[in-house]
């Protein structure tokens, strides 16, 4: 085997990535080494290669970038019983102690000591990665890589849309970027009863209506509170899931979901949030969840059944497919907002 691999890294603690050679990863024990065959470019990916405050103050470089992957099991630790030499993985990218109280109450994706592939270790936009074999997930082998690579943010999309009831239920994703297209993509998937998409770029308001959106609002061309009591026979919809992070969108969401509904947040406000409290969340009883990661492993398992469901729009969700080396390109894309999934592999050229 050679001993040197190509890898995108982040070598300094400035704006951008590096195309570098690197030493192939050694394993330890319980880990495992794969040979990655597609890798996806995260909204967190960006954030690290634009050096944004949250990346400043979490990332210590230099580091190989990515998270999202999926490759063949080419090398396995002693210790290593589950994953064989051949197995097609990806990963569970919370790295966990398996010791607190969180993780030995089966709520291993809010351990207190969690580090995460790529961001606080080498990640796999890289021709091989090692992981420990807990964090290996064994796919089945006839699905495309490019398929398997996005289930970490599809289990994202999985935990946030599934957080409640969802069958017959109105739902609102507030935010289609890659992960709220995939929600739409869930909530049709699951049975949801009507699924309005709400997004300020066109390019991702289109993705979401082509992959299943009943509805599509662009809130800085209409109403989007009276649109969705349009919608939702005066109401407001059940479900909010909020992708967007955006202050303005959720002040706006407190006042058109239902009363007793449920909001599920997965994105990050860069800042402090104004609410209503009192009349958006208590008196309409609303429950309010806030979702990270996956649950360990009851959300993987349900991504493993809805990809074998065929009832995702798959193919629409992934819209980009480039060379590692073209990693630049990808990252413009994530800056434009004008894609839904990016995809890079390391040996497409
Ligand atoms: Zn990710
Ligand atoms: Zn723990």
């Amino acid at each position: 085997m050679k001993k040197t691999m190509r890898t995108i890294i982040k070598r300094e603690a400035k704006e951008g990535a590096e195309l570098a050679t690197r030493e192939i990863p050694q394993i330890t024990s319980n880990e495992v080494l794969v040979k990655v065959l597609a890798t996806s470019i995260c909204g967190t990916d960006y954030h690290i290669y634009s050096w944004d405050p949250w990346s400043q103050g979490r990332i210590k470089p230099p580091k190989v970038m990515g998270h999202e992957f999926a490759g063949e099991v080419v090398k396995v630790g002693e210790k290593v019983s589950k994953v064989k030499i051949g197995d097609i993985v990806s990963a569970e990218t919370h790295i966990v102690c398996g010791k607190c109280e969180l993780c030995l109450t089966g709520q291993a994706h809010i351990c207190t000591e969690t580090e995460i592939l790529g961001v606080d270790t080498d990640g796999t936009f890289a021709e091989y990665v090692a992981i420990p074999e807990e964090n290996a997930w064994v796919n089945d082998p006839s699905v495309p890589p490019e398929y398997l690579c996005i289930q970490e943010p599809l289990g994202n999309a999985v935990q946030t849309v599934l957080s409640g009831e969802i069958i017959g239920k109105t739902i609102a994703v507030v935010g289609c970027g890659p992960i709220g297209i995939m929600a739409v993509a869930v909530g049709k998937a699951v049975g949801a009863a009507k699924v309005i998409a709400i997004e300020v770029n066109e390019y991702r308001l289109n993705l979401a209506k082509e992959i299943g959106a009943d509805v599509t609002i662009n809130p800085l061309k209409e109403d989007v509170i009276n649109r969705v009591h349009e919608e939702t026979e005066g109401l407001g919809v059940d479900v909010v899931t909020e992708m967007s992070g955006s202050p303005i969108a959720i002040e706006q969401a407190l006042k058109y979901i239902k009363l007793g509904g449920r909001m599920a947040m997965l994105g990050i406000p860069t800042e402090d949030v104004k609410m209503d409290v009192a009349n958006g969340i208590v008196f309409k009883g609303i429950q309010i969840h806030g979702i990270v990661g996956r649950k360990m492993y009851d959300t993987w398992y349900q991504v493993k059944g809805l990809i074998a469901s065929g009832n995702l729009n798959l193919d629409k969700l992934i819209t980009h497919r480039f060379d590692l080396e073209d990693y630049e390109k990808g990252m413009e894309l994530m800056k434009s907002g004008n894609c839904g999934k990016v995809v890079l592999f390391p040996n497409m050229k």
